[in-house]
């Protein structure tokens, strides 16, 4: 990063990867969010002020221009009778707690590397995002390198609530995954899809990495799945509709997701599906990698056989999803064991249930093709027949 304003250096000099000049992957679209962008976001995205008279539209118009929302970044303090809209829930200082026990301070040349290590933050002592900036409400759930919150951000800031994710700095290096974090943070925080969640901006203490992502008011698709055992036809088609048109998006970014599957969903507040995890994806312009990646279930032919795979494994991955949505359960799963399903995969043993009429199936089957070139284009998707006769005329 060469030039920065001073709203902006708080985040710049946190940035994962911005102190890395040997970064060997440098991302065609890593434009950083300013402090003043991730205001910005914040206003036009995030679930809004919850004491707010009107709040602001919480559906982005990905073609509005940032520059041209006339909201202003710090409108005056909303009138204390009016309605709750959005209540953040009661903190159970589980962060506090938590960071007693977990985690150890990252120093040295590891901290240094990652540019991890607060230490890195020379030019401005006092950042503009801490935990501090935010009051804390209920917890939303427990990840593999910590918990996440709902919060609100507080005075000077608009208040805007978001999902605050912590990460402990130890356990990332520990499990060896902070180039994986460094590519979900560059890969998300550039993204603006209704369906894919967003990421408006982050900060780190001594011990942790915190993520200010976009809350998703409805939680996680995995239980809502779980729970129904699983979806009808029109809400299905729906989510479908979301991800074919999240990851056409995605692909024109020449980013391959590698890993939908019903755990990496949330749901927003309006029901709308949201792409949450991209701890898999890979920004490969032309590139055709060989790593093996995901959940075995959602595995296409080409990568369970360890052959070079590129974005069509994410259209074997819809219509695994799809399948999944529909039967309740993935289509090779395999009860006696990650083997079998092996061979079900590479053999596309389909087999549908009766109840499955001929539309889901057909999009399906044209999904499920054992060659890559094979299978529907999202173009296609988007238009097949089960796709229009569940979306609404307005969408
Ligand atoms: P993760 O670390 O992403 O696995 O998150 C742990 C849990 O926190 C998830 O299973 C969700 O229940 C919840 N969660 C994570 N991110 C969000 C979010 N942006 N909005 C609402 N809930 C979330």
């Amino acid at each position: 990063m060469t030039s920065i304003n001073p709203v902006t250096r708080q985040i710049a000099d946190i940035h994962i990867s911005s102190s890395q000049p040997t970064n060997p992957r440098p991302l065609g679209h890593t434009k950083q969010p300013s402090q003043t962008n991730v205001t910005k976001l914040l206003t036009k995205y995030a679930a809004p002020n919850p004491h707010a008279a009107k709040p602001p539209s919480r559906v982005p118009s990905p073609t509005k221009p940032l520059a041209s929302r006339s909201k202003p970044v710090d409108p005056q303090p909303a009138p204390s009778s009016s309605k709750p809209v959005l209540e953040i829930g009661k903190y159970d200082g589980g962060l506090e707690l938590e960071n007693e026990e977990r985690g150890t301070v990252v120093e040295g040349a590891a901290a240094r590397a990652l540019a991890l290590d607060s230490s890195m933050i020379q030019v401005n002592p006092t950042p503009k995002w801490t935990l501090h900036s935010f009051e804390i409400g209920r917890p939303l759930g427990k990840g593999r390198f910590g918990r996440v919150y709902m919060v609100r951000t507080k005075p000077p800031h608009t208040p805007y609530i978001l999902a605050l994710k912590t990460l402990y700095k130890s356990e990332i290096v520990q499990e060896g995954v902070e180039k994986q974090l460094r590519r979900e943070i560059e890969i998300q925080q550039n993204l603006r899809h209704p369906n894919i969640l967003r990421l408006y901006g982050y900060f780190h203490d001594s011990k942790r990495v915190f993520l200010m992502l976009e809350f998703a008011g409805k939680g996680e698709l995995y239980k809502q799945l779980s729970k129904h055992g699983s979806f009808s036809e029109r809400r299905s088609s729906r989510y479908i509709d979301q991800m074919a048109d999240a990851l056409s998006y995605l692909h024109s970014k020449h980013i391959i997701h590698r890993d939908i599957k019903p755990e990496n969903l949330l749901i927003g507040i309006n029901g709308e599906l949201k792409i949450g995890d991209f701890g898999w994806s890979v920004h490969a312009p032309g590139n055709r990698r060989k790593t093996l990646c995901g959940t075995l279930d959602y595995l296409p032919p080409e990568m369970v056989e360890n052959k070079a795979h590129g974005a069509h494994v994410d259209l074997w991955a819809l219509g695994v999803l799809m399948y999944e949505f529909l039967i309740g359960n993935p289509p090779f799963e395999d009860r006696r064991g990650a083997k079998n399903t092996y061979l079900r995969i590479a053999r596309v043993e389909l087999h549908f249930p009766a109840h499955v009429s001929a539309e889901p199936r057909d999009l399906i089957t044209k999904l499920l093709q054992y060659e890559p070139e094979k299978r529907l284009s999202l173009t296609k998707v988007l238009v097949h027949p089960w796709i229009i006769r569940y979306r609404p005329k307005d969408a």
